[in-house]
């Protein structure tokens, strides 16, 4: 099935029902309401020349022209290329010209972002250009029927989207996905999570990313739930205050964000009890952040998921009948009509459970390739389709799995392994610490030291590096106890919500000489 015709099958089921909510504006949009908006605007897109395949790029914060745009372009088969919306001209020009995008639909302004000064200074290279007004996107439209006609040419196979990875191990590469690869990671995952037309799905994660596209947009609209926009851009209490007035009963995050909720002052002050599950994911999920998210939030039914851009993403996810222990603590077993192993990562051979390992995933899931990249994709799939994942981890003989760690941020210290995972945590556990990340730094003596940065409680005394390794002493092994420790207010963060410990690496190297 095709994107579009799963959209118009649930417009057809649940026409009456609430779709989408955009808090900042206040419009509202039921299934049917959004099933006429997409048709519209998948009619403008034909009426403007976007034959199948060509791309159309999306640079705006979220909002509900791109949820529109997102359906519109899979409808007339038109490859819509995921845009960061904290990138500037360079990097846009890049992408731009990587993608070959023909179309670009962009916002105009957000807080200090001018995108329309932006794409002015790209504009030569661009066929065509649609900001987002207040009005229908597109001012022309083509007939009901050449949509109809564009959309019988349709195959699921076919390739609808490239997104770009987060970049945050170097240049984020574009991963190019079919109708088939996200429709079906998107109704899983919101079919783990038990979804129906009655929830209403809180989305701080940005679209651009897979994380709100699919796991959210497509969860969404396969289900019959409604999506919620809290804010353009993500913002702790922004996204409280939706939940609260708009009666949400799932709320999606990454680790970062929940951490910003739940510190909230104010934080008691928001009713929460509409909330029942949602999702942690994209980087390594703290034991007591959800603990906390469960008791203080009430989502007992959380779910971890554990994925990657390449595969749409998700290819594990916690269950809501799992062990507490393992809910809070593994990122759950491998998803429905998928493979997943444990390797070395040098013979390729499966390992041992509980061995660490590299990832390894197979299945509908796997993208179609890196876009006009074939070194990379090879690189990336092997010849029996595995998805090389570049993470480390370890499953258990019940299967469930275990993220220690990427491969690029394992720290060798004098011939030993340390997975920063561990040691973060361990300092976890600190009274004071609320955060911190763990990197390994060049050391003369044992190849590799390791470093803690460290965000300290409000009002928490300064920690020194003897204080953190007195704390460490006799419950850590010795050597995966941090020689350097930085006290930081926060870390360098991609705008999907992860730290780049590259650049952490970087201004460490710089510091310590
Ligand atoms: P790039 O590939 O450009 O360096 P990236 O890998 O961060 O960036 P994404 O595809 O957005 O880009 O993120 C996927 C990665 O996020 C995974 O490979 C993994 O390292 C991490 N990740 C995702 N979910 C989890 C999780 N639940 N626990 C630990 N790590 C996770
Ligand atoms: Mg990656």
């Amino acid at each position: 099935e095709t994107i579009g015709a799963n959209l118009d099958r649930t417009a057809a089921r649940v026409p009456g029902a609430e779709a989408l909510v955009d808090v900042p504006s206040g419009r509202r949009w039921t299934y049917a309401e959004l099933h006429a908006d997409v048709e519209a605007a998948a009619r403008g897109l034909i009426a403007r020349g976007i034959a199948k395949g060509d791309r159309v790029g999306i640079w705006a914060p979220n909002c509900p022209e791109w949820t529109i745009l997102q359906y519109a372009t899979a409808k007339t088969g038109a490859i819509l290329v995921n845009i960061n919306p904290a990138y500037r001209t360079h990097e846009l020009r890049y992408v731009l010209e990587q993608s070959g995008v023909g179309l670009l639909v962009a916002a105009q302004r957000l807080k200090t972002s001018d995108y329309r000064a932006m794409v002015t200074e790209v504009r030569p290279s661009l066929d065509d250009v649609v900001f987002i007004g207040d009005g229908p996107l597109f001012d022309r439209e083509a007939t009901a029927e050449a949509l109809r006609e564009r959309e019988a040419t349709l195959t699921f196979d076919d390739p609808i989207n490239i997104q770009y990875t987060s970049g945050t191990t170097g240049f984020p590469k574009g991963a190019t996905l079919s109708h088939h690869n996200i429709l079906n990671n998107g109704y899983f995952v919101a079919e783990a999570q038990g979804w129906t037309e009655a929830d209403r799905v809180c989305l701080p994660v940005p679209f651009y990313h897979c994380f709100g596209m699919v796991m959210g947009n497509l969860g969404a609209t396969t289900h019959g739930a409604c999506m919620v926009i809290p804010e353009r851009s993500f913002d702790p209490a922004a996204t409280l205050r939706a939940v609260h007035r708009e009666r949400c009963t799932v709320l999606y995050g990454v680790p970062t964000m929940f951490i910003a909720e739940l510190a909230l002052p104010d934080f008691a002050g928001y009713d929460l009890s509409s909330l029942r599950t949602g999702v942690m994911a994209g980087s390594p999920c703290p034991v007591h952040v959800m603990r906390r998210v469960i008791a203080d939030m009430g989502m007992a039914e959380v779910t971890i998921c554990y994925g990657m851009t390449e595969t749409s993403p998700v290819s594990t996810q916690t269950a809501r009948d799992d062990g507490l222990d393992r809910r809070v603590s593994t990122v759950g077993r491998v998803g429905p009509h998928l493979e997943v192993k444990v390797v070395d990562p040098h013979s390729g051979l499966v390992v041992p459970r509980g061995t660490p390992g590299e990832l390894c995933t197979r299945g509908y899931s796997v993208m179609l390739g890196y876009w006009r990249q074939p070194a990379e994709t090879a690189e990336a799939i092997d010849s029996a389709r595995w998805m090389h994942t570049g993470d480390l981890a370890t499953m258990d003989d019940a299967g469930y799995v275990n993220i220690v760690g990427r491969i690029k941020d394992l720290v060798i210290r004098g011939g030993e392994n340390v997975y920063p995972r561990e040691v973060e945590e361990f300092l976890y556990t600190h009274p004071d610490i609320v955060d911190v990340q763990v990197i390994g730094v060049p050391d003369q003596r044992y190849g590799e030291e390791l470093m803690a940065w460290v965000r300290l409680r409000e009002g928490a005394a300064p920690l020194t590096a003897e204080a953190v390794r007195e704390f460490c002493a006799g419950r850590l092994a010795h050597y995966k106890i941090p020689r350097h420790v930085k006290i930081v207010d926060g870390f360098p963060m991609t705008v999907t919500g992860k730290v780049r410990k590259v650049e952490m690496r970087e201004t460490s190297m710089r510091e310590l000489g």
